[in-house]
């Protein structure tokens, strides 16, 4: 089993959507919203909702980026100097699902 953990805490300016990845740090656009606790930029935050909607999940939607603000200023904004991510590798899907959702590693 190789499942490596790396924590991540000076995240400076870098702002990444949770679900595509896509570096949003330097861009003015604005959209998006926080979905539980992930970021969701504005090219993935129509689809998410389509599907929160059909699955009855729209209280997951816990704050809109408003319109006069890029979503870069406004996740930098909301999570505040102490955010951290933590980063996890694995060999496989399975190794990396037993790490996320059990711990297995630990
Ligand atoms: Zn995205």
């Amino acid at each position: 089993m190789t499942i490596t953990r790396e924590t991540i805490t000076h995240l400076g300016a870098l702002v990444l959507c949770d679900w595509c990845n896509e570096d949003w740090t330097s861009s003015d656009q604005s959209g998006g919203f926080i979905f539980g606790a992930k970021a969701t930029c504005p090219n993935c935050a129509p689809g998410l909702e389509a599907d929160a909607k059909r699955f009855n999940e729209l209280d997951h939607i816990k704050a809109r980026c408003p319109a006069d603000m890029s979503f870069a200023d406004w996740v930098r904004e909301g999570r505040g100097p102490d955010a951290k991510v933590e980063v996890i590798s694995a060999t496989t899907f399975d190794e990396l699902a037993d790490a996320i959702f059990k711990g297995a590693d630990k």
